[in-house]
């Protein structure tokens, strides 16, 4: 439990519903900020620049880099880079809002120089057949990014004991009480 107001990492596996539970969360708590991140990848159907990701290209985000304009950033899956600007979450922190940053392990581990008040949340799955079969079921990538996206995967859930506390992601309703109280919501 945390006094409601500050920076939470959240990080876990790809596919186990960071997604579907911070949009939750904050649908939930308007004076939740979530930190939109910066990639290189391009944007996928339906993703709109400035909501889910900052759309840049390679020099956009060297010069990002260069001004020391992220808080950590890293190349996710072997392919495009992602980073959290930093100054969106100074902004955010500033105003007293709490403020996620949904990010991967690699990120995760920079802000706990950059940023080492944040309060880090370990996203897992039920079981790792559960992952894989969310991952299909999302069917956004081909077969040779899923098995990237699953061996990531299988590092990732070693690390798990780095967090300061993991959430097991069983239900969606049960992973937000869980958050909301950690969030001290
Ligand atoms: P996707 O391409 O599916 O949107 O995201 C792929 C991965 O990138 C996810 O595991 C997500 O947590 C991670 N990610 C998204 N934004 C950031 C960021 O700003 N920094 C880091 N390090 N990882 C990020």
């Amino acid at each position: 439990m945390t006094d409601g107001a500050g920076a939470f990492v959240i990080s876990g596996p790809t596919a186990v519903g960071k997604g579907t539970v911070v949009t939750a969360l904050k649908a939930k708590y308007p004076n939740i900020r979530v930190s939109v991140s910066v990639t290189t990848r391009p944007p996928r159907p339906g993703e709109v620049d400035g909501v889910h990701y900052w759309f840049v290209d390679d020099a956009e985000f060297d010069e990002l880099i260069a001004r020391d304009g992220l808080l950590e950033w890293a190349t996710v899956h072997g392919t495009h880079r992602y980073g959290t600007p930093r100054r969106g979450v100074m902004d955010s922190l500033a105003a007293g809002h709490p403020t996620i940053l949904e990010i991967d392990l690699q990120g995760a581990r920079q802000v706990r120089r950059s940023l080492p008040e944040a309060y880090q949340i370990f996203l897992a799955p039920p079981s790792w057949d559960e992952l894989v079969r969310r991952l299909r079921g999302r069917g956004t990538e081909s077969e040779a990014q899923m098995n990237t996206r699953l061996r990531t995967a299988r590092e990732e859930l070693a690390a798990a004991a780095e967090f300061d506390i993991v959430v097991r992601n069983i239900t969606v309703e049960q992973t937000i009480s869980e958050l909301v109280d950690l969030l001290g919501l």
